[in-house]
């Protein structure tokens, strides 16, 4: 069983290396933010709830993002691990955190903000299928369209500058104490994360002394 939290700040490639790592160790992934993005496109309460604050950039109030974690690690569908990110995003989900479940790693990726926005900016993904595209690193080969679903590609709501420029001031006021504390409780593997998607993955790896990937491409 393998329990991992991945950290970054936008656009350093969170959710992108948590695919690769569950789909090769068979972990469930758990975002967060997809969690909560799922409800606003499905139009339920919770959607409903979190929609205007999402669309600002701003944090999602802590009892709603608790019981999303609780609920999704409540299916205990995760035999061999799960990998948790976007979560926890302050002292107080860090507290409950580390109260409910013990992790083995707290995976980091290190991205200077100078890179961020360049970054998210050009972050795109499928309306129909939600596979991620990038126009810098990873364009579709018709513009605008999925290459797996053939679906409009759009923009998140909340990657716009405005948003953007708050999500980051939050993440450093208030998830960067969080790594603080990891450090200092458990073992938080730092990898920089300006490198390639398949460079981060084989580094975050190597410093979890993973065995090399079953499936090599990204
Ligand atoms: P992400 O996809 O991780 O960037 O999350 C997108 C948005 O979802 C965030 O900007 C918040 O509005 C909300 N969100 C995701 N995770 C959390 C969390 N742990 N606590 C509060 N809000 C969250």
């Amino acid at each position: 069983m393998r329990k991992y939290v991945i950290f970054g700040v936008q656009g350093s490639g969170k959710g992108t290396q948590a695919k690769l790592l569950s789909r090769d160790l068979d972990l469930v992934h758990i975002s967060v933010g997809d969690i909560f993005r799922w409800h606003v496109q499905n139009h339920t309460k919770l959607g409903a709830q979190v929609r205007r604050i999402m669309a600002a950039g701003e944090l999602v109030g802590d009892d709603l993002a608790e019981g999303v974690v609780r609920e999704r690690l409540d299916l205990h569908d995760w035999n061999y691990g799960f990998v948790i990110d976007g979560f926890p995003r302050n002292a107080r989900q860090a507290e409950f955190f580390l109260e409910s479940y013990d992790i083995d790693s707290v995976i980091h990726l290190d991205l200077p903000d100078g890179e961020v926005r360049r970054r998210v900016l050009a972050r795109r993904l499928c309306a129909r299928c939600g596979m991620d595209y990038n126009l810098i690193a990873h364009r579709p080969e018709e513009e605008g369209r999925c290459d797996v679903c053939g679906g409009e590609l759009v923009a998140r709501e909340d990657d716009t500058e405005e948003a953007l420029a708050e999500r980051l001031r939050i993440y450093h006021e208030k998830t960067d104490p969080v790594l603080a504390l990891f450090r200092r409780k458990e073992f938080v593997v730092s990898v920089d994360a300006r490198a390639d998607i398949g460079t981060v993955q084989k580094n975050l790896r190597e410093r979890l002394a993973l065995p090399a990937p079953r499936v090599s491409e990204p």
